[in-house]
């Protein structure tokens, strides 16, 4: 949950158009993401330019990271690269007239700003909803329990209509029709 990364902005403070690179490891090792647990065996890495906008300070860049997952169909974990992007100010407050309602924000306080908040946000929306090793995984045989991608099983293979066609239970609502 609430890892901390600390960068130090004093550099840009007090002359507006200033720039700063940060090329900084995230200190995270999982995120769950719904259904998703993602493992980094390797920290993200965060690297964002933070300019000195005047009132405010903004970071644009991107945080990538190897991770790993499980597909959802077979159960495999397998590897996949994600890349979230940054886009965030910083500010001393949250002032309406700074900062529009929808723009991700973050304190500044002091000479530093806490970014981890921005590249653990960034990275979870890059994690697939339903992760799959393959687009063409076959999955667990449900009968025998199998994995299809490598093995081929003996079970008969007739679709499970009631439980798999959400349409099914329409059956009975809708009279047949008389041909
Ligand atoms: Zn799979
Ligand atoms: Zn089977």
């Amino acid at each position: 949950m609430g890892g901390l990364l600390k960068v130090d902005v004093s550099p840009l403070l007090g002359e507006a158009g200033a720039t700063l690179e940060v090329d900084t490891e995230v200190p995270l090792e999982a995120m769950t993401v719904g259904d998703s647990h993602v493992k980094f065996e390797e920290p993200p890495r965060l690297r964002v330019i933070l300019a000195n906008a005047g009132e405010v300070i903004v970071a644009s860049g991107t945080v990538q990271a190897a991770a790993r997952l499980d597909c959802t169909r077979c159960l495999e974990p397998f590897d996949l690269d994600l890349v979230g992007t940054v886009d965030a100010v910083i500010s001393p407050t949250e002032d309406p007239e700074l900062i529009d309602e929808d723009q991700e924000w973050y304190p500044l306080e002091g000479d530093a700003v806490d970014l981890f908040a921005a590249a653990d946000a960034a990275l979870r929306v890059e994690v697939p909803f339903a992760p799959v090793h393959d687009e063409a995984c076959l999955g667990i045989c449900p009968i025998c329990g199998c994995d299809r991608n490598r093995d081929t099983c003996a079970c008969r293979q007739e679709p499970d209509t009631a439980s798999e066609n959400p349409f099914a239970v329409l059956k009975d609502l809708v009279p047949p029709t008389e041909d």
